[in-house]
């Protein structure tokens, strides 16, 4: 059985029908990414997982258990947003332990799990700074941080580089694909970024006006793309 299941899963905004019966079945550990045009409905769809939107048909299993109607905290996934929402006046340090803290979990026990993250997202000189004393870059790395700490069950990310310049979107894709080659969690990732898709993901999900087009891993997308909407959005000459 997989890991995380979506059946018929159905979204409205008032009248527009804006996520029209997905089907999806997600193994644990693998990196799927969302891509498809702005407004196609990754991060509708994305926050329906997470629990930030109610759902309005369908069902969501997690590891075994029926999660669609599960409130966002009981879910056990970490969401990382584009806009890393720190705590301007706490440490580094503070903002990735505040959920356990808030958690009652063991001092020691806080500051290993930090430490261990920030090893991994290379913050360990910059544990004591606040964020305003950061790149950006690092500002991102932190969010990300906060969420590994909580070692959910599942990662989703929204485009949580787009408000990075080139260079800085670049090294940080390459520190997520690391995360992930350590970390081995499941992990789902929203772009609009076609080579972000190609380089991170197992497997692609190709989103069009709340569907999906096509599922592959990115060399049969490349490869054998399902029509010339696939074609044309990844880039394969047809
Ligand atoms: P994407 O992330 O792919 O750009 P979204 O999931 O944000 O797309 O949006 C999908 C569609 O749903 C768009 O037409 C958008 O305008 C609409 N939408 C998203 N959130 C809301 C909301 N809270 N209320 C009404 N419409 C929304
Ligand atoms: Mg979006």
């Amino acid at each position: 059985m997989s890991y995380l299941q979506l059946s018929g899963v159905e979204k409205l905004f008032g009248e527009h029908r804006v996520i029209k019966g997905i089907d999806l079945a997600i193994q644990q550990g693998e990196f799927v990414v969302f891509v498809g045009p702005s407004g196609c409905g990754k991060s509708t769809l994305l926050r329906l997982i997470a629990g930030l939107e109610t759902i309005d048909g369908g069902s969501l299993q997690l590891d075994g258990r029926d999660i669609t109607h599960q409130p966002s905290s009981k879910r056990d996934l970490a969401m990382v947003f584009q806009s890393y929402a720190l705590y301007p006046h706490m440490s580094v340090f503070e903002n990735m332990s505040f959920a356990l803290k808030l958690a009652h979990v063991d001092p020691a026990i806080i500051k290993d799990k930090v430490d261990r993250a920030a090893n991994i997202l290379n913050l360990t000189n910059y544990l004591q700074r606040t964020p305003k004393e950061l790149s950006g870059g690092q500002r991102q790395r932190v969010a990300i941080g906060r969420a590994i700490v909580r070692a959910p069950k599942v990662f989703l990310f929204d485009e949580p580089l787009s408000n990075l310049d080139a260079a800085l979107r670049g090294q940080t894709r390459i520190e997520i694909a690391k995360l992930h080659r350590d970390l081995g969690a499941t992990t789902i990732y929203v772009t609009h970024d076609q080579v972000e898709a190609m380089t991170l993901a197992d497997r692609v999900v190709v989103l069009r006006d709340g569907s999906i087009e096509q599922v592959g891993t990115p060399l049969e997308l490349y490869d054998r793309p399902a029509n010339q909407f696939v074609a044309q959005f990844i880039g394969t000459p047809q």
